[in-house]
């Protein structure tokens, strides 16, 4: 059998939470010999089809686009993990939420009709079923790791409930 195999995916985001995984180099040396990395644009050539054993999402839905592409992902994928504010909560993305949204690009764009945009920016557990979410703006790149090692280990992962310090 072969080893299971990692996806990193991205929707509406500042690239920050896929930084945090490609920060994690020494953590991630202590997983990379028991997982193999299929499909990460960010940080590799390597962009192979599904199925997928662990994908990893950062970012929100804005577009149409992003709304059939999530739906392609969740069947590809076995085990589906959100990570970051973005992809469990919609991001700043969602702050234009309560606003007018085709006001915003009427003001910003020349031409805004070639703009497709859904009218909310949504998290990607309101589009699919999402095995595990991580929170943090960015994601705290040692929890990750944890996460993943516990797949790998078929055990339950040691992360907080809450990814900020309250002491
Ligand atoms: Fe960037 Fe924060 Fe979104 Fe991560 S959660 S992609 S750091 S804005």
């Amino acid at each position: 059998m072969g080893k299971p195999r990692l996806a990193v995916f991205k929707f509406a985001s500042c690239d920050g939470c896929q930084l945090s995984l490609l920060d994690a180099e020494d953590q991630l040396l202590s997983v990379a010999d028991a997982l193999e990395i299929v499909y990460f644009p960010e940080a590799t050539s390597r962009m192979e089809a599904g199925p997928y054993d662990i994908s990893l999402i950062e970012g929100s839905i804005t577009t149409p686009h992003d709304a059939t592409r999530i739906q392609q992902i969740r069947r590809d994928s076995r085990f589906l993990m959100t990570i970051g504010a973005c992809a469990t909560s919609g991001g700043i993305q969602a702050l234009r939420n309560g606003a007018d949204s085709a006001e915003f690009m009427r003001s910003v764009y020349a031409t805004p009709g070639y703009i497709e945009v859904l009218e909310h920016s949504t998290p990607i557990a309101d589009h699919v079923a999402v095995d595990f979410e991580l929170r943090g703006c960015p994601i705290n790149q040692y929890q990750l790791i944890e996460v993943i090692q516990s797949l790998l280990a078929g055990r339950t992962p040691r992360t907080p409930g809450h990814s900020v310090c309250l002491d």
